[in-house]
């Protein structure tokens, strides 16, 4: 193994920046394992960094290897390693936690405060190999597809939000048709709901949305969601579970507009800070509104890992829609950041 390798980096402190540049191959710790790229997608995180947004200039310090979405094998590991080995198939949270507090001994390290997060906090696995902690690994079944085992971390993000609430028989709504909102409609068809309807205002995302099993879709920005509601199967007031997912604050709106008495929110979305909430609409309307931050370890990963095995590759492979080289990674970008594309992956 040469000690170069190629990485995507967010150079400096702009917009785009981003560069291919040949870095040392990381040396793993006593409890870390050494990854071969195989394939890496692209999030709307990785977005915001291209972006150079608020946020990631609020959080990104230049350079620094970007990406967390992977899998990949394993070729080196720690000498503490005892879980994972050299050969197996990989991927990983991307949430590093601090293993000590409340949360992290009480078996919910999701909700642990020291969140780290790879390719944000530190350098990511935009790179032909990466060094990962061993505890963050998950070990994949090679019989599904590589291209869906490189998204399973937004396939996880939408498997938490879709299960927080029960909607066996329910009429759940899902705001934002975009990587995550697609595949959360097989996960919430197979948990056994009646209507799912989808809104967006990208018409080939609500399009990809109905070919997902979306009983209806609405482009907000042609139809009012309320005005078609009674057109729904048997719905009679509202929806009972809500999925936001376009991080939009006009969508939020629709959506507790929309509820029925009693229904449950589940926000995965990022709303922007200064978005507006008709408070009395969920305090008269008893409604439930839950925030959701990256997956439950590792009860997420473990669901997923059999909802693969049981079918759902099938579907999230649909929310793939383009495949590019690592070298080729500005089109990618470029691609992604347009909003015409599902998921983009890139071939190492
Ligand atoms: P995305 O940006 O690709 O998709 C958002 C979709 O919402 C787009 O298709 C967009 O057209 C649509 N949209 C915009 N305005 C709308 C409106 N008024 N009504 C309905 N739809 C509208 O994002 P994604 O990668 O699918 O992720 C979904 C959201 O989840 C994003 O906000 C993302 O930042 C967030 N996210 C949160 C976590 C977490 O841990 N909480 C993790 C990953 C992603
Ligand atoms: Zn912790």
């Amino acid at each position: 193994m040469s000690n170069l390798m190629k990485a995507i980096i967010k150079n400096a402190p702009e917009k785009g920046g981003l560069i291919l540049k040949d870095i040392p191959v990381p040396q793993i710790t006593e409890t870390e394992v050494l990854v071969k790229m195989k394939i890496t997608a692209i999030c709307g995180t990785d977005i915001h960094i291209y972006n150079w947004d608020e946020w990631a200039q609020r959080t990104i310090k230049t350079p620094q290897v970007i990406g967390h979405e992977f899998v990949g094998e394993v070729v080196e590991i720690g000498k503490q390693v005892k879980n994972v080995k050299v050969g197996d198939l990989v991927s990983a949270e991307g949430h590093l936690v601090c293993g000590k507090c409340r949360h992290c001994i009480t078996g919910n390290p999701h909700l642990c405060r020291q969140t780290v997060g790879i390719g944000v906090n530190m350098d990511g696995v935009f790179s032909e190999y990466a060094a990962i902690p061993a505890t963050n690994i998950w070990i994949c079944d090679p019989s599904v597809s590589i291209d869906v085992l490189s998204v399973q971390d937004p396939l996880g993000n939408a498997v938490h939000t879709a299960l927080a609430f029960n909607v066996l028989g329910e009429d759940v709504l899902i705001t934002g048709a975009g990587p995550i909102g697609l595949m959360s409609i097989p996960i919430i068809k197979r948990a056994g709901a009646r209507n799912i309807v989808v809104t967006d205002i990208n018409s080939k995302r609500l399009e990809m949305a109905k070919e997902l099993g979306a009983t209806a879709t609405v482009n907000v920005l042609e139809e009012k969601l309320h005005e078609k509601m009674r057109t729904f199967k048997g719905m009679q007031e509202g929806f009972d579970v809500g999925l936001e997912m376009s991080g939009s604050a006009n969508a939020f709106k629709d959506m507790t507009e929309a509820m029925a008495n009693g229904g449950k929110i589940a926000v995965l979305g990022i709303l922007p800070s200064e978005t507006k909430v008709d408070w009395n609409k969920v305090i008269f309307n008893s409604l439930t509104v839950k925030g959701i931050y990256g997956r439950q370890m590792y009860d997420t990963w473990y669901r997923m890992s059999a909802l693969l095995q049981s079918g759902l590759d099938k579907e999230v492979e649909k929310v793939i829609t383009h495949r590019f080289d690592f070298v080729d990674f500005q089109e990618a970008f470029d691609l992604m950041a347009s909003g015409d594309s599902g998921k983009v992956i890139l071939n190492w």
